[in-house]
């Protein structure tokens, strides 16, 4: 089934910063996969509604694609293990979209229920260079089974 995504109002303001290491091994992990898609696990931490980026985990992708990116379940279940194993916390996402949309298509929606209560970064081409939008999922209050979405902005430390 489809689900349609639908900007909501947040009750409570999320703050997002992104370590300059992280930022920079996206933008080069990105740039050298394009132009297909490729993206991974953001490791760091949250306390509240404060997220702080601070490590890019790249994962390999089942398949090159141009418009849809499926990370290896193997490799996906390996860097969880590994993340936990080492102390380190998962709170987003990566993914890139080469065509160029800064915002969560369809498919991102669909497949958010499984990722709530964590980042979600989109990485697009803009300009001749990657840029990055950052968005928070969660489940509708007034949409039936629906996720609301809302763009966060974002600080480099
Ligand atoms: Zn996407």
């Amino acid at each position: 089934m489809e689900r349609e995504g639908h900007r909501g109002n947040f009750a409570n303001q999320i703050e997002l910063f992104i370590s300059a290491v992280a930022f920079d091994h996206m933008r080069s992990h990105i740039t050298q996969h394009m132009p297909f898609e490729s993206g991974g696990l953001l490791t760091g931490a949250r306390v509240s509604s404060h997220f702080v980026i601070e490590e890019f985990l790249p994962l390999n992708v089942v398949m090159p694609s141009y418009s849809r990116y499926v990370s290896s379940a193997r490799d996906t279940v390996k860097t969880i293990l590994w993340a936990d194993r080492n102390g380190k916390r998962i709170v987003g996402t990566i993914h890139s979209h080469p065509g160029g949309s800064n915002c969560p298509s369809e498919i991102d929606l669909d497949n958010a229920y499984g990722y709530k209560n964590m980042i979600h970064l989109i990485a697009y081409p803009s300009h001749g260079q990657v840029s990055f939008s950052a968005f928070y999922y969660y489940l509708s209050t007034v949409h039936v089974q629906a996720i609301d979405y809302e763009e966060i902005a974002y600080t480099l430390i």
